[in-house]
């Protein structure tokens, strides 16, 4: 393996894992959808998207069209789902290129419609409905009478609807009663569309949290996009009902150790002191490398198996950990601030709460500089 001062260790294996135990916790109707927006939450969405495809996964979710565009031009033939906003400028790209638009509102199905029409096809659309995540979506009247909505853009000549979907707020949460009042929102509007022949062929809600903790969420497809990667969707989630195998490790080298005397402070700012003389040791990761800054001494990192507290202030390529205690550590040897050493593990999702966020962000985070090792 050719050597590096940080990097990221994707296992597919992992991911091959994750998707095949998810396509099993699916309604036998249910295909899915692998959500690699964001490269992939920070894992490589090439990788990814040709390891959930050939372990189950039927097509592909992207926040943006570029996005898509990178997965075709990769050579990827499966269906792909853009479920952000589509420019009017954007629409013959995406017809060019097989991606499928969401549409959120009457005007944007009016608007895509219109360009679709000036290539003489129809346009496979999904359309969003807004049950309760007051982001995007058909929301008042047009959420009330889905019928008269869908009867509308049915008619529009430069669409086909292809799919209906929603997406959950608080899956992940304890608390059930929301989710259960944006799944029943979502049914019914569902039955309502069954009754006047309108219900389009593809209706889907569930994220990993849905797709874990809410069978009756499955309709036709699911969506799930962290639990591919091995990471809970959130702390409070019960890790033993559901395992996954978090697919990402972050590692990096030790590059220099040095013993400073009680009184000799850390990094900038001055924010910690050894009160005795104290073993140190520089890593070559920073905030530049999508390690965040909020982690400085509020951390361990993994060395020979051990945990190790980070001491000071995170820089921007380098920061320092405290080595007391732990044998036989030189220079050279890896750290790992995400991941398993020997029986310890960090993980992504633990590590970001305690700095208040979530594990999605901190492994979205990592930056472009970090090489993915992919195993
Ligand atoms: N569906 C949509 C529309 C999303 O925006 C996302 C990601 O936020 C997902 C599915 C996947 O969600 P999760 O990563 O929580 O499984």
């Amino acid at each position: 393996m050719h050597e590096h001062l940080i990097w990221a260790e994707i296992r597919l294996d992992a991911i091959a894992e994750n998707i095949r135990n998810l396509r099993r916790a699916g309604s036998s109707a249910a295909s899915m959808m692998a959500v690699v927006k964001a490269n992939a939450y920070g894992h490589g969405a090439i990788e990814v998207a040709r390891t959930a495809l050939a372990n189950g996964a039927a097509s592909l979710g992207v926040a943006r069209m570029e996005e898509g565009i990178a997965l075709r031009t990769a050579g990827f033939a499966a269906p792909i789902l853009v479920f952000g906003p589509s420019l009017s400028s954007d629409i013959k790209e995406m017809i060019r290129y097989r991606l499928t638009p969401s549409v959120y509102s009457m005007d944007d199905a009016l608007r895509i419609s219109e360009v679709a029409i000036t290539t003489g096809k129809k346009l496979p659309v999904h359309l969003k409905f807004d049950t309760g995540m007051g982001r995007l979506g058909f929301t008042g009247q047009a959420l009330s009478d889905p019928v008269t909505t869908v009867r509308k853009i049915s008619a529009l000549p430069g669409l086909r609807i292809q799919g209906v979907y929603t997406h959950l707020a608080t899956a992940d949460h304890p608390e059930k009663e929301f989710t259960r009042h944006q799944i029943q929102t979502f049914s019914r509007l569902l039955t309502s569309l069954e009754g006047a022949g309108l219900r389009p062929p593809i209706a889907h809600a569930a994220n990993s949290a849905g797709l874990i903790s809410f069978p009756e969420c499955h309709f036709d497809m699911v969506r799930p996009g962290i639990a591919i990667y091995g990471i809970q969707p959130s702390v409070t989630m019960d890790k033993e009902a559901f395992p996954l195998k978090p697919a990402l490790s972050l590692k990096t080298k030790i590059v220099q150790i040095k013993t400073v005397p009680a009184g000799f402070s850390i990094s900038y700012g001055r924010s910690w002191t050894a009160s005795k003389p104290t073993a140190i040791a520089t890593l070559a990761c920073g905030y530049g490398d999508g390690f965040p800054r909020l982690l400085s001494n509020n951390a361990e990192v993994l060395v020979r198996g051990r945990r190790a507290p980070l001491r000071g202030r995170i820089c921007m390529d380098l920061c320092m950990i405290d080595i007391s205690g732990i044998p036989d550590v030189c220079t050279g040897d890896t750290a790992t601030l995400i991941g398993k050493d020997g029986s310890d593990e960090i993980l992504a999702e633990t590590l970001a709460e305690t700095i208040g966020t979530i594990g999605y962000e901190l492994v979205t985070g990592l930056m472009p500089r970090v090489p993915r090792v992919i195993m």
